[in-house]
């Protein structure tokens, strides 16, 4: 039966009728707004596998394994290079939101699509795997050996060193006051070295109004061996459940203090439009520390980032700053 309009939102809005599937896709929080021929591929994919009958959860996947593969992205394929120029280690987690599944891959190496066997630990007692433990279980479920290096993730490895010598204002200030270099936990020894970020994130409502998010970085500017993010962290970094989903990006650790993915989740279970939950967590975040996110509610979308990669500045005008993209 066809419904006509009219009706149609009024069913909406009653939560009887479930709004057409929807994606929404981020490039990180340093992304460009020209990065967009990136995250419009990835949700265009995502809905496509909604379309296609993939539950939420299958579309949020797709999303994030478009921009893991592009090596544009910090993520997967050109995952930042940490301090010693040579390591790369990347978290990820999707979670369902119909059957509350979680899981979560942190400081795994050598994979390709670290979201893929995040996806397999849902599959296990646990909720995160990490470091060689991660790399190992990603082997024994059949990922195999893969160099997430590339040219990209080698010319942002050495703006990094730049960004070390203290010409970037963004993310340098913790590291200001920190002797870093005495702290040096790398395998390697200590050469000269640092790294800019961004995380992908995908959120997804499939044509059952189930919800899900996914997510994958290669970590912050500047990371030392083992550093994990709010990424692959229970309710910071993605959060879904029955009335929507959110992917956070930015400075990890402020991320889980502010537990971010979960407080906007609770600001969509209590009504909010998505758009509206998105403003409301980008005002109460410290204004000088980057934070971007994207969410999915019952009928609405949103995204926004308090940091202009352009202006290379914090702002306010958050929904028209980083990399994200809307299908539906
Ligand atoms: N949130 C990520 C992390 O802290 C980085 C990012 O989003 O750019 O690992």
């Amino acid at each position: 039966m066809r419904i006509r309009p009219p009706f149609a939102i009024l069913l909406l809005a009653a939560g009887l009728l479930a709004a057409p599937p929807a994606a929404v896709v981020h490039g990180g929080a340093g992304s460009p707004r020209a990065r967009m021929d990136g995250t419009d591929p990835a949700a265009a994919k995502a809905l496509a596998t909604l379309k296609a009958g993939g539950s939420a959860l299958d579309g949020a996947l797709a999303g994030v394994v478009v921009l893991e593969d592009d090596p544009r992205f910090n993520a997967g394929t050109g995952a930042n290079i940490r301090l010693d120029g040579r390591t790369i280690q990347m978290d990820a987690a999707c979670m369902d939101g119909a059957t509350g599944g979680y899981g979560a891959v942190a400081a795994i190496e050598r994979v390709r699509n670290p979201v893929l066997v995040a996806r397999k630990v849902m599959d296990t007692p646990h909720l995160l795997i990490v470091g060689e433990g991660a790399t190992r279980f990603a082997r024994a479920m059949g990922f195999p050996d893969y160099d997430p290096t590339c040219a990209e993730n080698k010319a942002r490895f050495q703006r990094v060193q730049a960004i070390l010598k203290g010409s970037d204002p963004r993310q340098i200030e913790a590291w200001k006051r920190y002797d870093w270099k005495k702290a040096w936990n790398f395998p390697t020894p200590l050469k000269e070295a640092l790294g800019p970020s961004d995380t992908v994130g995908c959120v997804t409502r499939d044509a059952k109004g189930n919800f899900a998010a996914a997510i994958s970085t290669g970590g912050t500017t500047i990371t030392f061996y083992g550093r994990v993010g709010d990424v692959p962290m229970f309710g910071a970094g993605i959060y879904a459940g029955p009335k929507g989903a959110v992917a956070c990006t930015g400075n990890g650790e402020d991320i889980i203090k502010h537990l971010v993915a979960k407080t906007t989740y609770d600001l969509l279970a209590r009504g909010l439009p998505a758009q509206e939950a998105v403003d409301r967590a980008l005002r109460a975040f410290p204004p000088t520390i980057d934070l971007g996110l994207v969410a999915v509610g019952p009928s609405t979308t949103g995204g926004g980032c308090n940091y202009s990669a352009e202006k290379k500045a914090f702002v306010t005008d958050y929904r028209r700053q980083m990399a994200w993209s809307v299908a539906q």
